[in-house]
């Protein structure tokens, strides 16, 4: 689990266009191996923090782009709209929860601890993850 001192923790995208506040830990920490993920952060997973959205606040101006998930929900994801760096994630079937990068917060983000890879099906084998995390196939169950 993160260390609830930690918290809250903020941060700015790259151009500081977008800051974001997460008032509490997450409710869950994930890596995610899904082809959208692979595909919005460039790289083998993305690193997803589960949180309540009451616990969140963005401010400044972001782009937002929809796809259909694996399960049939549509997942929208937020991102910066000058610089791109990604911000969160949220599906239409968690409406009270999003899924925040934590990449978006570089240089503080130590609080990450993930609990689970999921989407182990479409890992890559060049991307190196701990032999010990708990892995699902598709979601987790
Ligand atoms: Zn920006
Ligand atoms: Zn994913």
């Amino acid at each position: 689990m993160a260390e609830p001192s930690a918290f809250p923790v903020s941060g700015t995208c790259a151009c500081a266009g977008v800051s974001m506040t997460l008032a509490a830990p997450p409710r869950s920490m994930l890596l995610c191996a899904c082809l959208d993920c692979q595909q919005a952060t460039g790289a083998g997973h993305a690193a997803l923090a589960l949180m309540a959205l009451v616990d969140v606040a963005v401010t400044g101006q972001t782009g937002s782009w929809a796809v259909t998930a694996a399960s049939g929900a549509q997942t929208t994801r937020y991102f910066c709209s000058r610089c791109g760096t990604p911000v969160f994630g949220k599906s239409s079937r968690a409406g009270a929860h999003m899924l925040v990068a934590a990449g978006f917060f570089v240089g503080h983000s130590n609080w990450f601890r993930p609990a689970a890879l999921i989407f182990a099906r479409s890992m890559l084998d060049w991307d190196k993850i701990d032999d010990k995390l708990p892995r699902y196939e598709t979601y987790k169950t």
